[in-house]
Parts: structure tokens; C-alpha cells; sequence
């Protein structure tokens, strides 16, 4: 593994176990991502990765480890304030429905960061816009694409200019012919120093845009390092089967 000093590392996990009740689904499980940096992670299914994404920003609390943003420890911290450091895109979306684009941006703006209403439609608008759909704000998510809604469901994570980023295959619900706009959302997200961990089935996504590639194998990191290394010169016989697999 990539060892960073502890200036260096903006975020980090360190040796996370976790078990809902007698299933042990993290079982020290390690990352370390650089200020600025982008970490894939990759693995078979059932492997913990969704689990290891849920421990960095408390929506479970890990039984042993720690997880640490810029060299201190988050599990003290207040769940809802972290949750503005860290922001979290999910598979499936999880935009609120009855709601528009906008007010879907706006609320956390005014919840969570108290923001007066002008000025929360003000940061919604801009950051519709960085995604491409200013002009979707007044719709609700149903007459979007599944692409377009998950851009609107970045665009709510950034609103709340977050240090850090995480995506948990953040595609894989998407008609093929939408993956490619998602990604070059996220890949200018990681262009512009956004420091990200992305769990993905994409390995292209993974060999272009991350520094650090990490092979979740039954709930540790078994093998990580910059991607030429990991794809072209796997170690482990694990992440060499499941290389064989899926490239
Ligand atoms: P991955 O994202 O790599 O597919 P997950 O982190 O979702 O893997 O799941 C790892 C293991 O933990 C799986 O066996 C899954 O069934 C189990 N698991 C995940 N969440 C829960 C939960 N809330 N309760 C019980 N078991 C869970
Ligand atoms: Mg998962």
C-alpha cells in the first residue's frame, strides 16, 4: 500500500472492522487518499465495498478502526456536520420526488447550512449549471433521464462544498448510453482537485482518472496502488482472477 505522511493525507482509513451481527463484512480494511486525490475501488460483489463507504461519512459506525480527515479522527464528530464535509452519491439516486431540481439543491442549502432563500437559489443555480442542467431546474426529477437525475444529485452533494466525495457506483443504474456524461461530470470533479473515493465497476473511469486503485476482496483492501500498477502487474492471485473477469 501507498503509505502518505500524515500532512499529506486527506483522508484516511484506518483498519475498520465491521459485522452486522455474526457476519464480519469489514475486517481491517485500510485506504488512504491524498488531498486532492482520486481513489477507485473495486472488488467482487458482497465484498464490503458499499459497507467501507458508509463507515467514512457515519451512516454506520465502524466496531474498530478509525477513519480520519486530515489526520484527526471524524467518529466523534456530529453525523449531520460531517455529512457536509463528505458528501455521498448513491446508486439509485435518492432525489426527493415531489420536490423540484431546485428545491432539491435548496434544502439542505437552508437546513443544513441555514442559508436565506435567495441565497440558497443562488449557489442551487450555479451549481445546476456546472453540471449542465440550469435548465432543468424547475422540473421534478421524474421528467429527467437517469443521467441528468444523477447529475442533479451531484450538483446537491457539491452545493454543500464538501472536502471530500464519495460515489458508490454511482453508473451502474444508468442506461449505458447515460454512463459517459456522469462520468465526465466526476472526472472533472477529480480534474479540479476534489479529493473522491469512488466505488465502480468502470475500468476505464478507474485507469484514467484515479491515483490510487483499491481491490476490496471479503472485507479488507487486499491490494492497492496507482492504477498501471494494480491493472497491468496485480500481486494477488484474487485481483488477478477478478481482473480476468471483468476487463
Ligand atoms: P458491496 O458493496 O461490495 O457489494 P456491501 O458492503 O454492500 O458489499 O455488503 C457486504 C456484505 O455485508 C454483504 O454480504 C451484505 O449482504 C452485507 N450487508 C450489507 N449491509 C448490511 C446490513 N445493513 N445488514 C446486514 N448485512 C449487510
Ligand atoms: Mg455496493
Amino acid at each position: 500500500m501507498t503509505t502518505a505522511t500524515a500532512t499529506s493525507v486527506s483522508l484516511a482509513v484506518r483498519d475498520v472492522h465491521l459485522a452486522f451481527g455474526r457476519h464480519q463484512v469489514l475486517r481491517g480494511a485500510d485506504l488512504e487518499v491524498a488531498r486532492g486525490g482520486t481513489a477507485c475501488v473495486i472488488g467482487p460483489s458482497g465484498s464490503g465495498k458499499s459497507t467501507l463507504l458508509r463507515t467514512i461519512n457515519r451512516l454506520i459506525e465502524p466496531d474498530r478502526g478509525d477513519v480520519l480527515l486530515d489526520g484527526r479522527s471524524v467518529l466523534g464528530d456530529d453525523p449531520d456536520a460531517l455529512r457536509q464535509r463528505i458528501g455521498m452519491v448513491f446508486q439509485q439516486f435518492n432525489l426527493f420526488p415531489h420536490m423540484t431540481v431546485l428545491r432539491n439543491l435548496t434544502l439542505a442549502l437552508r437546513k443544513l447550512k441555514k442559508l436565506p432563500e435567495d441565497e440558497a437559489v443562488q449557489v442551487a443555480r450555479a451549481q445546476l449549471d456546472l453540471v449542465g442542467l440550469a435548465h432543468k431546474a424547475d422540473v421534478r426529477p421524474a421528467q429527467l433521464s437517469g443521467g441528468q437525475q444523477q447529475r442533479v444529485a451531484i450538483a446537491r452533494a457539491l452545493a454543500l462544498r464538501p472536502q471530500v466525495m464519495l460515489f458508490d457506483e454511482a453508473t451502474s443504474a444508468l442506461d449505458p448510453e447515460l454512463v459517459k456524461g456522469v462520468l465526465a461530470v466526476m472526472a472533472d470533479l477529480a480534474a479540479a482537485g476534489m479529493t473522491m473515493v469512488v466505488v465502480t465497476h468502470e475500468m476505464g473511469f478507474a485507469r484514467e482518472v484515479a491515483d490510487t486503485v483499491a481491490f476490496m476482496d471479503a472485507g479488507v483492501v487486499l491490494e492497492a496502488g496507482p492504477p498501471a500498477a494494480v491493472f497491468e502487474a496485480p500481486e494477488h492471485p484474487r485481483l488477478r482472477r477478478f481482473l480476468s473477469q471483468v476487463l
